[in-house]
């Protein structure tokens, strides 16, 4: 019932031209790819390029965060309508290097989550704890705050659009990947958190992804698992060849 997803965060790489190059490639290696969602979020400059690029394919595009503000005098930030208006579906919100180095906290998050929805745009939801908090047992409680504190308020309707991604940020990166089991466990932790807040239909329906160092030849394992229900994949997403393979693992 939970239709698997891939979905490829590019960081701050790739040029307009670079994002649109790999798009086009990777179109037609997964044009036969029906039963799984791909989503790319490349930079704000290349998303244009990017929405071209994958026009009348099974690939969507999202952008890597927005501002919770519809417009003002906010120099330097992105609204949710300037990205739905390029043609983007989804939006990735939290992600630990936002939390990390510009200041992003639960607050925020559930900020920009209502704006997002209030455009039309499908948040990609990041969770995950540093490797402090899981060496010091605090995993479960990092994740129950940062998902009380970013769904806070959220409606079962609104609920149903979002997708969530455990990301435990010392897994990000280092090419060192979370057990299958590790993982499993905290994201079936979410979604009896979810289930808590939403109602179990909605928590059943909810996708979970897994994201840190996840790269063709662990993705296999990791959707082994009941409650993992896609990747949220940062350096295997640049290149055709190595994303082809995680989205047809
Ligand atoms: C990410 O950027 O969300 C990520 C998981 O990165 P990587 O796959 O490179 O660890």
């Amino acid at each position: 019932m939970r239709k698997p997803m891939a979905a490829g965060n590019w960081k701050m790489f790739k040029t307009a031209k670079e994002a649109a190059q790999m798009l086009l490639d990777l179109k037609d290696k997964v044009k036969d790819v029906e039963d799984r969602e791909i989503v790319l979020c490349p930079t704000f400059t290349a998303l244009e390029s990017a929405v071209n690029a994958v026009k009348g394919s099974n690939i969507k595009i999202g952008a890597q965060n927005l501002f919770w503000e519809e417009k003002g005098a906010f120099t330097g930030e992105i609204a949710p309508g300037m990205i739905k208006d390029l043609g983007c579906e989804y939006v990735i919100i939290g992600h630990s290097e936002r939390r990390q180095y510009f200041g992003e906290t639960d607050a925020t998050v559930n900020k920009r989550i209502f704006a997002a929805l209030k455009a039309g745009l499908k948040p990609i939801i990041c969770v995950g704890e540093t490797l402090q908090e899981r060496e010091s047992e605090k995993t479960f409680s990092v994740i129950e705050t940062q998902i009380k504190g970013g769904l806070k308020d959220l409606t079962k309707e609104q609920m149903a659009t979002a997708v969530i991604a455990y990301e435990p940020v010392w897994a990000i990166g280092t090419g060192k990947t979370a057990s299958k089991e590790q993982a499993q466990e905290v994201h079936a932790f979410i979604r009896k958190l979810l289930s808590d807040m939403f109602g179990k239909d909605t928590a059943s329906a909810t996708r979970i992804l897994y994201g840190g160092s996840v790269k063709p030849d662990n993705m296999k394992d990791l959707m082994s698992q009941p409650d993992i229900d896609g990747g949220l994949v940062g350096g295997a997403s640049l290149e055709a060849d190595s994303f082809s393979k995680i989205i047809k693992y």
